[in-house]
């Protein structure tokens, strides 16, 4: 007998340019359970909706809602937000891929915790977990990278993938999963203090100068 359970998703409206919106998917690491994906397949067949793109940050946008049904899909779909939950970018890992030297599911999400924990920030904070140093995760340019090496973790920190796109700066190598957290909390509170509003974490380390970074991950 086929299972027909499905499970709510959460779900963030997003404007389009022809008067329709794009409903994100909340997902947490990209990952879709067979009943979440049981319900967003019902939705698509019953309003006949025309595409499931995946986004950069892991996550899923179900195109072209109409207006007039967008609160009667959110409702069909699970829960509505005005915003997802910040999250990571994370590649699969040890666990999974053939080149991976250390799990990044945990890591991910223990990463996401910090994020939340020590805001609000100046702007948006982008993550990412690559579990071997070919950095499917995005590691090198996210604001906070994490790059898996045989003894750990390598930990970076203000990189970014706009037009200036560089990596970011290396406040800890081959540490600890436990290490690296610690780094990543006082760089954390370094860009709170110090970041004008609107700035990424690149702009405030190059404004300031990578070596005021060090210190305060060092202090
Ligand atoms: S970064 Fe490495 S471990 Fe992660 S998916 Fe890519 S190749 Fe695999």
């Amino acid at each position: 007998m086929h299972n027909t359970t499905t499970e709510s998703v959460i779900v963030m409206p997003v404007e389009r340019k022809d008067d329709t919106y794009a409903l994100r998917l909340c997902l947490n690491q990209g990952l879709m359970t067979p009943g979440m994906l049981r319900r967003v397949l019902e939705v698509i067949e019953k309003y006949n909706l025309p595409s499931l793109r995946a986004t950069t940050g892991q996550r899923m946008n179900l195109e072209g809602i109409p207006t007039d049904k967008l609160d009667e899909i959110c409702d069909a779909l699970g829960t509505r937000v005005e915003k997802c939950a910040p999250g990571a970018t994370v590649c699969p890992g040890k666990g999974i891929c053939k080149y991976g030297i250390q799990e990044t599911a945990d890591l991910g999400n223990a990463i996401v915790a910090l994020v939340k924990k020590n805001g609000p920030y100046p702007f948006k904070i982008k993550s990412g977990v690559s579990g071997c140093k070919m950095s499917c995760g995005l590691s090198y340019v996210r604001d906070i990278g994490l790059v898996a090496t045989a003894k750990g973790w390598d930990v970076l920190f203000g990189g970014c993938a706009t037009r200036n796109a560089a990596p970011g700066v290396l406040i800890g190598e081959s540490v600890s999963a436990d290490e690296a957290l610690k780094l990543l909390e006082k760089a954390l509170i370094f860009y709170r203090e110090n970041g004008k509003k609107r700035e990424r974490t690149a702009a405030t380390v190059a404004r300031l100068g990578k070596e005021a970074l060090l210190a305060a991950v060092k202090a």
